[in-house]
């Protein structure tokens, strides 16, 4: 197994862990009106909003791991060059080299 996967498969069970504790804070659902505002309603969005989070990346993570395992992880998306290795570490959800992100995320 590669350092690569190894990496994903921590990140996935750090994330499941995550996604675990969030549901358990979103089973305790506090009673709440619309527009009270009040800090259990809040509290909950909150939860929901990093559910949702979690849930996207626990994808991500599952793709990246079939591509490691097929071969393809570290290969940027857009241009097909490798990944940087370093950028991998920092950012091991990147599908896409510096290059190509800093166009993606270019600022007008
Ligand atoms: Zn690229």
């Amino acid at each position: 197994m590669s350092d690569a996967v190894k990496r994903l498969q921590a990140e996935l069970e750090e994330t499941l862990a995550d996604l675990k504790a969030v549901e358990a804070q979103l089973e305790e659902r506090p009673e709440f009106g619309l527009g009270t505002g009040s800090t259990g309603a809040f509290t909950w969005e909150m939860a929901l909003a990093r559910k949702e989070q979690l849930e996207e990346k626990i994808e991500t993570l599952r793709e990246l791991i079939a591509r490691a395992e097929a071969g393809t992880y570290g290969i940027c998306e857009t241009c097909g060059k490798p990944i940087d290795p370093e950028r991998l570490e920092a950012v091991p959800t990147a599908t896409q080299c510096i290059d190509c992100a800093r166009k993606h995320v270019r600022v007008a």
